[in-house]
């Protein structure tokens, strides 16, 4: 059994209340770890050490808080075997996948971040030979950063990159169902010089530690990545508090498939974007509209691979792990459950999946296609968060824009077609914050990243993360 404890004023230490939660490896059903139940006075410590630590922070170079941020990068591919392997035991992901994605990708928001701080720019306007006007962007102060289990470290380490970058001090709370990694970044970050009380990590629920950060009246800012009802909520917290916030909520994405799109590439890239990570991403593509003339060779050709996809221990060669938690198991075959008495009918999948020997109690579901559901059904509105796709067919190219468009959310959209003309029409009508045309998930970290609707409220990455983290300041110098 693993004690993992919180990462307060430079070191590793137990929560206030040395009450602790039990964390389940959700391929196994066994509990591997136990982490702080952290509280408000955790919060309350956490923001007198970052107030403290504030100061200094802000005001060193650039080029300090760019090498300390590059070591812990440094470190994490140190630690490249580790951090993939208790990414897994926590989560449940194909090992491989921890691999290829989570870790490299946290290595690379630390580095973008930190060689960004070194090539900013401040805008100046020269005003009718009056005034000379110029933009300052300063750090913040304290602000807190909440973020999910479906990519632990990956949106971690998306989140505090920037703040630090920016030269804040953050208080972080990784979710109290995958906590393995932050801790051990924690423990990089001590071995990096990270100044104390630049970064708090606390570990807990969300209903606690979390909604303390966000009542917190010292913390200037939330970035918070999670659930559209999550989001509400810390929404209704902060606004009368006048925080900044952002809100990186929940998808129900629409992948568009045009008969005149490269079939092959289209089908699996298909099966991708509704399987990866167990289809808990909030970008993955749930909703699959095709165009009625290749609507049965691709549901013919989808189902053929999608049946093919392994599933099982995630340490094995696998396609697709264990899903998150008993308690999301339960959700996501509830749905499945509810697609059924819509009059959805099953392609492939639809059950749990019993292994044996080391995962015969873990989490497993086949992945799932069903056809034969309306677009304004439960199943096509609510995000599921798990491998279960939809197939629909469309006629028209407004009738799949039509489609794409009827969910409260807009966050992402992929789009298959060899019609360049019509990729830019439809990338124009999607109400969806990213619109991949034949491609998905492919992401350049200086873009901005975020949702319309329900997907949330302002945009992360690239320098809108920096000025997220920062107070703009218009300093206006007259010249007479
Ligand atoms: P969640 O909303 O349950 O929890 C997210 C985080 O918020 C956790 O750390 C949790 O402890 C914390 N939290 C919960 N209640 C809180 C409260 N009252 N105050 C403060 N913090 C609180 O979400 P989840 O189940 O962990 O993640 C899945 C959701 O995240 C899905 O809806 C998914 O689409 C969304 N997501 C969105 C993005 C994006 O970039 N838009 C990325 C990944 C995941």
């Amino acid at each position: 059994m693993i004690f993992l404890q919180n990462y307060q004023n430079g070191g590793l230490t137990p929560p206030l209340s040395a009450q602790y939660l039990a964390c389940t490896n959700p391929a196994t059903g066994e509990v591997f770890a136990q982490i702080p139940n952290s509280q408000a006075q955790d919060v309350q410590q956490a923001v007198e050490n970052a107030e403290k630590a504030f100061p200094l922070w802000a005001s060193t170079k650039a080029e300090e808080r760019s090498k300390i941020l590059l070591k812990i990068a440094d470190l994490i591919e140190e630690n490249f075997e580790k951090f993939a392997l208790a990414e897994t035991t926590d989560n449940g992901k194909p090992l491989a996948l921890a691999k290829r994605m989570d870790i490299p990708r946290a290595a690379a928001n630390l580095r973008f971040f930190a060689t960004a701080i070194l090539h900013t720019q401040a805008e100046a306007y020269f005003t009718d030979n009056q005034a000379l006007n110029y933009v300052l962007h300063q750090p913040l102060g304290v602000v807190a950063c909440i973020s999910p289990w479906n990519l632990p470290l990956y949106l971690f380490t998306w989140k505090i990159a920037p703040a630090l970058a920016a030269g804040n001090c953050v208080i972080a709370k990784p979710s109290e169902i995958t906590p393995y990694t932050a801790y051990l970044f924690s423990e990089i970050c001590i071995a990096a010089g990270l100044p104390a009380g630049v970064l708090t990590v606390l570990h807990g629920l969300g209903s606690e530690v979390g909604e303390a950060l966000v009542k917190h009246p010292k913390i200037k800012a939330i970035s918070f990545t999670g659930g559209t009802q999550t989001g509400k909520h810390i929404a209704t917290i902060a606004a009368p508090l006048f925080k900044k916030v952002s809100l990186e909520l929940g998808g129900k994405n629409a992948t568009i498939v045009f008969a005149s799109a490269d079939f092959e590439q289209a089908v699996s890239m298909a099966v991708k974007a509704a399987f990866t990570n167990q289809g808990q991403i909030c970008l993955c593509g749930s909703r699959i509209l095709v165009e009625k003339p290749i609507y049965e060779k691709f549901k013919a050709a989808f189902v053929a691979k999608v049946k093919a996809l392994k599933v099982g221990d995630p340490l094995q060669d696998v396609d697709l792990g264990a899903v998150v938690s008993a308690q999301h198991f339960a959700k996501v075959l509830s749905y499945i459950a509810l697609a059924k008495q819509e009059g959805g009918k099953v392609l492939c999948g639809g059950e749990a999946i019993q292994l044996r020997g080391r995962c015969e109690n873990g989490y497993f579901i086949a992945p799932t296609v069903i056809e034969g559901l309306d677009q304004y059904c439960r199943t096509n509105q609510e995000e599921i968060f798990g491998a279960v796709a939809t197939l629909q067919p469309f006629e028209t190219e407004a009738q799949a824009i039509d489609m794409a468009n009827a969910t409260p959310y807009g966050l992402a959209a992929s789009v298959w077609t060899t019609q360049l003309q019509q990729a830019h029409r439809v990338a124009a009508k999607l109400d969806s914050g990213i619109i991949w045309i034949n491609c998905w998930l492919l992401r350049d970290l200086r873009t901005p990243f975020g949702g319309m609707k329900q997907s949330g409220v302002g945009r992360e990455g690239g320098m809108e993360a920096l000025h997220f983290f920062t107070e703009t300041k218009n300093v206006c110098v007259s010249m007479y």
